[in-house]
């Protein structure tokens, strides 16, 4: 009977590093995937441009992965996001740095980076089988020895390691098969939610679509929960849609909705919006006036023009209750001091978010206390590794849950390899 070294379920970004790292020293392993290609949603991360890592020193990349960030400081010891950059050129793939520490590779296709991925893992004699979904780990006596196929085929193996992603796009491929799979392990599976993901809204000026489509630059969004505490802010761009608002900053803002929603007793939670993050109430309140007063015979719906986005300043002026055709010598001050507060702080009612396939990363996951960081090794199973978002981490976009990945694979692959040639 053959008896593979490792057994890897799932050819994601976890998974190919892990089978990368695992056959590096000669490991027999077999990759399993039930997609048709491998790299699904690697292919399709980044705006299809594949953001591999992010440049940040690594205290501050933790930081960005607010799920569980931390738990990541030993495996990020061992192969961190500058091992995950010289792993690339030295595969021949010139990276580049933008905004914010992303790191694209120059080609600004993902398709170089999953090419180069897959190339790697079969130059170093990893077999592969697509098209392939595993139904069952395979346990007996306390260890991981093999996989069942959902065609009836069984392979075994020393190792098992899973790598199936979470719950989000579930058309690449994730699914959320592997949970099920941990349970039986004996493992516990945190709350799931999605995370990075547009939010919903039921204000009427939401409803309405009025403001669909309008993208902001520069803005400053808050959520608070229900005592008035704030819980995060976020500065970025964003967009309404129709029927709530997304882009970078939303995205980043989602999971301390969804975490609100769920922890206290209330339907929505609220969400401000700062039209300029750089400017004081005060200072908003000052420039407006002086706008108004330079031509104080245009009515201030004509002059606020060039100062706010055009298709907000009916709502604004509303809300503010300020008629929109009165002139300079007419503004109430104590209303305009209102409108200036609204323009730092508008306030939107978030009252969930889209589903948890719609999502781009799943929030919740294998629970870490029951894997070990160094390994990835289950506590509970020996054998059983795990690696990517299958764990309960998720950061924000922007290399970090990539990086996550890639980190977790290759530990993981490495400790299977390892313990497999011990055996
Ligand atoms: C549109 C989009 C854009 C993104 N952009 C970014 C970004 O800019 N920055 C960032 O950091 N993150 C981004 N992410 C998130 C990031 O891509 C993922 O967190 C990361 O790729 C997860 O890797 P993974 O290997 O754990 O899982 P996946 O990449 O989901 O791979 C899991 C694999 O397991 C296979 N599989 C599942 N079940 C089985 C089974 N039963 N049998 C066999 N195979 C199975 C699947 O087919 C799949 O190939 C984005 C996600 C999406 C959806």
């Amino acid at each position: 009977m053959l008896i593979y070294d490792i057994i890897v379920i799932g050819g994601g970004s976890a998974g190919l590093m892990a089978s990368v790292a695992a056959s590096e020293d000669g490991a027999q392993v077999l990759l399993v995937d039930k997609g048709n290609k491998l790299g699904r949603k690697l292919g399709i991360s980044g705006g299809g441009r594949c953001n591999v890592t992010n440049a940040k020193e690594i205290d501050d990349l933790i930081k960005y992965i607010p799920g569980n960030g931390r738990f990541l400081y030993s495996a990020l010891a061992n192969f961190s996001n500058r091992d995950i950059m010289t792993f690339f050129e030295n595969m021949g793939i010139q990276l580049k740095e933008e905004d914010n520490g992303r790191m694209f590779p120059v080609s600004d296709k993902a398709k170089t980076v999953v090419d180069a991925l897959i190339n790697k893992v079969r130059s170093q004699g990893v077999q592969i089988r697509t098209n392939s979904t595993v139904d069952e780990v395979l346990y007996d006596q306390g260890q991981a020895v093999g996989v069942r196929l959902r065609s009836g085929e069984v392979f075994h193996s020393r190792a098992v390691i899973i790598a199936v992603g979470g719950k989000s796009v579930p058309q690449t491929g994730s699914e959320g098969d592997g949970y099920a799979w941990a349970e039986q392990a004996g493992h516990t599976i945190t709350d799931l939610y999605p995370t990075e993901v547009p939010m919903t809204s039921p204000e009427p000026f939401i409803q309405s679509k009025e403001l669909q489509g309008l993208s902001l630059r520069n803005i400053g969004l808050t959520v608070w929960n229900p005592k008035g505490k704030k819980l995060i802010y976020h500065d970025g761009d964003m967009i309404f849609t129709h029927f709530g608002i997304s882009g970078p900053t939303a995205l980043r803002c989602s999971q301390y909705v969804v975490k609100a929603l769920k922890k206290f007793p209330v339907t929505s939670i609220m969400v401000t919006l700062d039209l300029f993050p750089d400017k004081s109430v005060d200072d908003v309140y000052n420039e407006t006036l002086a706008l108004a007063e330079t031509d104080s015979k245009k009515a201030i719906k004509n002059v606020l023009k060039g100062y706010l986005p055009e298709r907000m300043i009916p709502l604004i002026l509303s809300k503010s209750g300020l008629e929109d055709d009165i002139t300079f010598y007419n503004i109430p001050r104590q209303l305009w001091l209102e409108m200036a507060k609204l323009l730092k702080a508008f306030p939107i009612a978030m009252h969930g978010t889209l589903s948890i396939k719609e999502a781009f990363v799943t929030g919740g996951g294998v629970n870490l206390k029951e894997v070990d960081p160094k390994t990835m090794e289950s506590k509970l199973m020996n054998g059983l590794y795990f690696c990517g978002e299958v764990l309960d981490i998720h950061g924000y976009t922007g290399g970090y849950n990539i990086t996550a990945a890639f980190t977790t694979g290759y530990n993981a692959g490495k400790s299977a390899a390892l313990q497999a040639s011990q055996v």
